[in-house]
């Protein structure tokens, strides 16, 4: 339920509606407007009608029903879009924020070569997989905290913030000691304990859609984080499964503004998962800017054709400067700066 207080409410006012919420058990998330205050009460739908009976308060102006299903990540008790702040770079808003570097972190010289390539090239935020979810238990299964301890190393060598995935829920305190942003990726979207983990710490998650999520459920997903506590969430599509299969997965480009008019989360595109060759992410990238999206996700390789994962899908560092230099028009073009 939605609970508008009436412009000019008091201090005490608002408190004692707060209580009052809390002791019929919902957890109460407020957004303090500039003409007025508005709580969400978000808990067990079957308490609706001792909500509602909270209007007979001093200071509620009205209670209304949250009608979406995703009720902390959608528009209705949070009309404004979310920034999403990791280190000094803010995702959403007016920015446009680019994550690069390469699938799996692979050894100390290669992310720390690439991790200066990357940041001379324009990008904002470091990326590189410790622990990686591979489709063959046969395949790399990333360096684990090694990995994560030189990862580090390289964001702290080149001022960039870095993100890794987290895959299993009893690495959270590893991986919080060393992520700035931690990645949930696309086979763990609906990995609800490990949401609910990530809910419960004081960092922001980048959530990628899973290659079978509706947007609906992917924004539920979400709702998981948020609803334990932890309001910093990018969302990232990724590409989603269909019958074609020129490209790794078909970019779905329209879910950016399908998102963004049901969620103020910001949204990012991630063009390398979702077309798996190299070729494809320069006009994807322009694409995805041109929809409005808030930022990119790119697989850099100072050697792709050496990567240890998704070598193909990777740019070597000189494309991925021309990368950021061919997208700012179009970064432009949907009112954002880069
Ligand atoms: C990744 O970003 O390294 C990754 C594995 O992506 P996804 O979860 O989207 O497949
Ligand atoms: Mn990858």
């Amino acid at each position: 339920m939605i609970i508008v207080m009436r412009s000019g409410a008091k201090k005490q006012e608002l408190k004692e509606v707060l209580q009052k919420i809390r002791k019929l058990g919902y957890k109460t998330h407020i957004i303090h407007g500039v003409e007025r205050d508005v709580i969400g009460a978000v808990g067990d739908e079957r308490g609706k009608a001792r909500l509602q009976s909270l209007e007979s308060l001093a200071g509620v102006e009205k209670v209304v029903p949250i009608l979406k299903p995703f009720k902390l990540a959608g528009r209705e008790i949070h009309p404004e879009p979310t920034v999403v702040n990791v280190g000094k770079v803010g995702i959403g808003g007016a920015g446009f924020a680019i994550i690069a570097g390469p699938c799996s972190v692979e050894s100390r010289e290669q992310i720390l070569a690439t991790a200066e390539a990357v940041k001379k090239g324009g990008a904002a935020i470091l990326r590189g997989g410790a622990f990686k979810p591979r489709t063959s238990p046969y395949s790399f299964q990333g360096l684990e905290e090694e990995g994560l301890r030189i990862l580090a190393e390289a964001g702290e060598k080149y001022k960039l913030p870095v993100i890794t995935e987290i895959v299993n829920p009893m690495d959270a305190d590893l991986v919080y000691q060393y992520a700035d942003i931690i990645q949930v990726g696309a086979r763990n979207v609906q990995n609800f304990a490990l949401l609910k983990i990530l809910g419960q710490i004081d960092k922001p998650i980048l959530l990628k859609r899973g290659m079978m999520t509706t947007i609906e459920e992917f924004l539920m997903s979400a709702e998981y984080i948020l609803s334990e506590g932890n309001s910093q969430v990018v969302l990232c599509e990724r590409g989603i499964r269909t019958f074609e299969k020129a490209t790794r997965n078909t970019l779905d480009l329209s879910a950016v503004p399908v998102i963004k008019g049901m969620s103020h989360l910001p949204v990012i595109v991630d063009p390398s998962h979702a077309v798996g060759h190299w070729q494809y992410v320069l006009p994807m990238s322009k694409a995805a800017a041109a929809v409005g999206a808030d930022g990119l996700m790119i697989e850099v390789h100072v050697h792709p054709e050496e990567a240890f994962s998704d070598g193909l899908q990777s740019l070597k560092p000189e494309k991925f400067r021309e990368l950021v230099r061919e997208i700012r028009p179009f970064v432009r073009a949907a009112g954002k700066k880069l």
